[in-house]
């Protein structure tokens, strides 16, 4: 017979996340210890083969325009480039000298039917096909941010656009198509159902306690790692096993208003994260979403908007009951997911 580890003589327990207003079963039942979760579909490392890729350096003609790249100066290689989706969600509205600006077209015509106006753009992380993002030295790392904010301050002269998403699929199940290091920005003219949600959420903790959801110390069984200006956690209804947070020290509602210091801050704490994810789950598909606040918000809504960093690893496929429900069964309990992430050694495989 299977002896029982501590965590699966855990009772089951439903969870609210007061953030998102979700709630997430965690049933340890179904699992088998924290310890020994590991991705089925792990990602080989990409091949160092470059003849037929569009985001390697010298393929640049293969890709669909570019919007900006860094280091701008034409004389040095380009080691990030911000270009145009060759098959975009949206149709791009007009850009002129690198600033979007919205014809009548864009407009919406009622509050059921909107154009499908708004800009998807790639963001190629490194030139070089073999190379991740978390193979990039922290400051590199702040440099792939910085090009985020970058191209967000452009977006947001557009009027119309309500919500920017940014995004990375790293892995065949995680939604990627394409292997070389890349993450997506979408600019939306509305303001998802999630965004909203949260925005609720986030109003009625604050009319209720006086607080930011997320300017609440975090409990120590939920850390995972520190830096001078973020923290990374597993939330407490984390609605996957493994969820990680990482998260503004000081309030701020839109990451765009990161500086360089703070980019590369987080730079190192993301690399931390996506390292010890890869380490102890077998470097596993995942999704990264930085998770902000709408475009215009008012004075009010910044007192209780504070952005993060979402990273979701890609172990169990989302099925019927969190289709219908709109709830998670998560087998791990965020405590026992801090903790194995807490104690894994990355020294030896940096
Ligand atoms: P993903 O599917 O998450 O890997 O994201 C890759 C994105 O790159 C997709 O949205 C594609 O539409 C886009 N894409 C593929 N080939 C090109 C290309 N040659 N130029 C620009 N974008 C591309
Ligand atoms: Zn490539
Ligand atoms: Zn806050």
């Amino acid at each position: 017979m299977a002896s029982s580890t501590p965590e699966q003589n855990r009772s089951p327990e439903l969870r609210r996340d007061p953030l998102n207003n979700r709630w997430v079963v965690f049933s340890p039942a179904r699992a088998k210890r924290p310890s020994d979760f590991k991705s089925k579909s792990p990602q080989n490392p990409s091949s160092n083969s470059n003849s037929s890729c569009p985001f390697c350096i010298g393929n640049e003609h293969d890709c669909a325009p570019e919007i900006f790249r860094f280091p701008s100066d034409p004389q040095y290689d380009w080691k990030i480039r911000v270009i145009e989706n060759l098959y975009p969600a949206l149709s791009r509205a007009v850009e002129k000298d690198g600033y979007p600006s919205c014809g009548t077209s864009c407009q919406g015509y009622s509050d059921r039917v909107v154009k499908g106006c708004g800009f998807h753009d790639v963001v190629i992380e490194t030139p070089v096909h073999s190379v991740q993002l978390s193979d990039l030295e922290p400051r590199e790392v702040g440099e792939v941010l910085l090009a985020y904010k970058k191209r967000i301050e452009q977006i947001k002269e557009c009027e119309f656009i309500k919500y920017v998403q940014v995004f990375k699929n790293h892995g065949a199940s995680a939604g990627a198509s394409m292997s070389h290091s890349h993450s997506q920005i979408l600019a939306l003219p509305v303001i998802p159902p999630t965004v909203s949600a949260r925005l609720c959420s986030t109003k009625e903790y604050f009319d209720q306690t006086g607080n930011c959801c997320l300017c609440e110390v975090q409990p120590k069984d939920l850390l995972v790692d520190e830096a001078k200006y973020f923290v990374s956690i597993v939330p407490s209804a984390a609605m996957f096993p493994f969820e990680i947070w990482i998260i503004p020290r000081d309030h701020s509602s839109h990451f765009h208003d990161i500086d360089s210091e703070k980019a590369i801050d987080l730079g190192g704490l993301l690399k931390l994260m996506l390292r010890k994810l890869a380490v102890q789950l077998n470097n596993p598909p995942f999704n990264f979403m930085i998770q902000t606040s709408p475009l215009q918000v008012t004075d009010s809504q910044l007192a209780y908007t504070h952005w993060y960093l979402q990273i979701v690893p890609q172990l169990s496929g989302v099925g019927g009951f969190e289709i219908g429900s709109g709830c998670y069964i998560n087998p791990v309990f965020p405590e026992d997911a801090a903790k194995v992430l807490r104690e894994v050694n990355i020294s030896n495989s940096m």
